[in-house]
């Protein structure tokens, strides 16, 4: 099968990333919960923000904001449900 790289992505990307994500709804890999974005439970110090399952606990997202990058991590999030118009 012939593969591409990740340049191919681009447009569907763009078009996924430019929404309100806080109506995004997203599945907790600790309990399995379905919520939207804006139900996380969200803690903010110096060293970043940790946004966590409102059901559970769990660690869903983390951002850690550099001088120059922005680090996103979704490990505790098994999916994301994004609503199209
Ligand atoms: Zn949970």
């Amino acid at each position: 099968m012939q593969h591409f790289d990740g340049n191919l992505l681009a447009g569907a990307l763009a078009d996924l990333l430019a929404f309100d994500a806080t109506t995004a709804r997203a599945r907790c890999n600790g309990c399995g919960s379905v919520g939207e974005i804006a139900t996380m439970i969200v803690f903010r110090s110096a060293a970043g923000t940790v946004a966590r399952c409102a059901a559970c606990g769990q660690v869903l997202l983390t951002i850690v904001q550099t001088g120059e990058r922005t680090f996103v991590n979704f490990t505790g999030t098994g999916a994301i449900e994004i609503p199209r118009d």
